[in-house]
């Protein structure tokens, strides 16, 4: 859907009257909440954006994915809705019908994301941009927008440099606008973005072997629930290939073949999701002389600032952590700070997140080896239980709860859950993890009756004593 508001370019190359007090390039989940932000203070403000509002996230990121994982996740409760009575024969899965509902959704929102920037008075401009000074900002090299200050927004993309004949792959934008599921995937790369495609694909019908160098998949969260994770993969039917020496990827024919160690493995669709790379090309920032970190990212300090006075950036394009809440954050904090004279920075320590497998795993705080490291002494409380719904249908999946306690303060360091609903249960404690909540207070809290997010108030026995090693 293109923009019913972008006065995008205008017949002549004269500046406007009048600077802009920013101008932020990329309308995705950071650039779109900077620029409302920035408006709402009384800013004037230019966003450009040569694609559809919304960015990744939106577009095809979060929200997609989301609504293919429901799509799975239904496939699952049918099978198990039997034991509760339902009859519910021939059950099929349209990949069409989704395709053509999903959509329909993602213009609904990138509608919405228009008429937000149209009613805050961000003015839109479609096209390529690129830095000319630390003032303009070229739209496809014929509008010239006159700037006080500028914010890189631009997010990332799919990495095309893990193994020979990667971009014979698809990315994750592919697999999200597929017409028909490949009855063979195979998936590079066990990060959140693999684990989530390979546990919806299986959901939906193919089978799916994810190949990853490491021994455990989702490098960075607590092992132990790495560990549980995996089982959880392989229990839902997918395969996992931990410590694979990939060599390459090769299209032969019909199929597309993955070399790992010394042996072709051939499938319909490959996955490369082996992280990704900030947009950084054509923005003109080497002449401008905006630093990059090692990784190619946009290096700034903890207020958003880049190497350049009056040049910012916010988001995927930065390396801090690539998630939309965050970047959304960085970006309000920045303009806070910008034209309200605030001083606020981004927390980036107790960030919640989940990967979006079946059963999702959700973390806040630290894992227990960065918890051990820098705490010393530590209470496990663990868990691991059928939850009602699963025990009744006769299914043997498990919901794990996992909370690390400083043994000094008693204050809870991280909270891990593997199940069901664990990323609705873990935003609400990371409200109380934020606060510093103590295993006293997790105590002291009554539990809701039946539910499975009351093991986490009824945690009372230690399961480990960790000290650093
Ligand atoms: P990740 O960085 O999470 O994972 C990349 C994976 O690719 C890892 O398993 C990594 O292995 C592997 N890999 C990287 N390079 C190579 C190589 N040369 N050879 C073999 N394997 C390699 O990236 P994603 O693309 O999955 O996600 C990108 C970001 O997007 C994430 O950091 C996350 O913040 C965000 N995201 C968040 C989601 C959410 O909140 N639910 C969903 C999707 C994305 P190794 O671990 O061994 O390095």
């Amino acid at each position: 859907m293109n923009s019913p508001i972008a006065n995008a370019h205008p017949s002549t190359t004269e500046p406007t009257n009048a600077p802009f007090d920013l101008v932020v390039i990329g309308g995705g989940s950071g650039g779109v909440a900077s620029a409302r932000r920035a408006a709402a203070h009384g800013a004037k403000v230019a966003l450009i954006e040569k694609d559809r509002l919304g960015g990744t996230c939106v577009i095809r990121g979060c929200v997609p994915k989301k609504l293919m994982m429901y799509a799975a996740k239904f496939g699952r409760e049918l099978a198990e809705a039997a034991p509760y009575g339902w009859t519910v024969d021939n059950a099929q899965f349209s990949l069409a019908t989704w395709q053509a509902n999903k959509r329909v959704e993602i213009d609904r929102l990138e509608g919405i994301y228009n008429r937000m920037l149209e009613n805050s008075g961000v003015v839109v401009y479609r096209g390529n941009a690129s830095i000319r000074d630390g003032r303009t900002v070229m739209v496809d090299d014929l509008t010239e927008i006159h700037a006080k200050r500028i914010l890189i927004a631009t997010g990332a993309r799919a990495n095309r440099h893990a193994v020979p004949g990667i971009e014979q792959a698809m990315t994750s934008d592919d697999l999200l606008d597929l017409s028909v599921l490949p009855k063979r995937l195979g998936v590079l790369g066990a990060g959140y973005i693999a684990l989530e495609f390979a546990s919806i694909m299986q959901g939906l019908g193919s089978e799916v072997t994810v190949f990853y160098r490491d021994q455990l998949p989702l490098r960075g969260f607590d092992r132990g629930m790495r560990a549980k994770l995996a089982d959880a993969l392989v229990a839902q039917g997918v395969c996992l290939m931990p410590g694979s020496a990939m060599r390459s990827v090769e299209k032969q024919d019909h199929a597309t073949v993955v070399f790992a160690g010394d042996t072709a493995f051939e499938f319909d669709a490959v996955l490369n999701a082996t992280g990704r790379s900030p947009n950084v090309h054509g923005l003109g920032l080497e002449a401008l002389g905006v630093a990059l970190a090692s990784d190619g990212a946009i290096a700034v300090n903890e207020w958003s600032e880049t190497s350049v006075p009056n040049v910012y950036a916010v988001g995927d394009v930065t390396n801090r952590m690539a998630l939309t809440p965050v970047a959304i954050a960085e970006g309000r904090a920045l303009v806070d700070n910008l034209f309200t004279g605030t001083q606020r920075t981004v927390n980036h320590a107790s960030v919640a997140t989940a990967t979006f497998t079946m059963p999702p795993l959700s973390t806040v705080g630290l894992t227990e080896e960065a918890a051990a490291e820098q705490y010393g002494a530590l209470r496990i409380y663990e868990t691991e239980f059928r939850p009602m719904k699963v025990a009744f249908a006769g299914g043997t999946s498990k919901t794990a709860i996992k909370v690390i306690v400083d043994d000094a303060s008693d204050r809870v360091l991280g909270v891990h859950m593997l199940g069901d609903d664990s990323p609705e249960i873990i935003q609400a404690l990371a409200v109380a993890v934020t606060m510093g909540a103590t295993k006293a207070d997790l105590d002291r809290t009554i539990a809701v009756h039946p539910t499975t997010a009351e093991e986490l108030v009824l945690l009372r026995e230690v399961s480990r004593r960790v000290t650093r090693a």
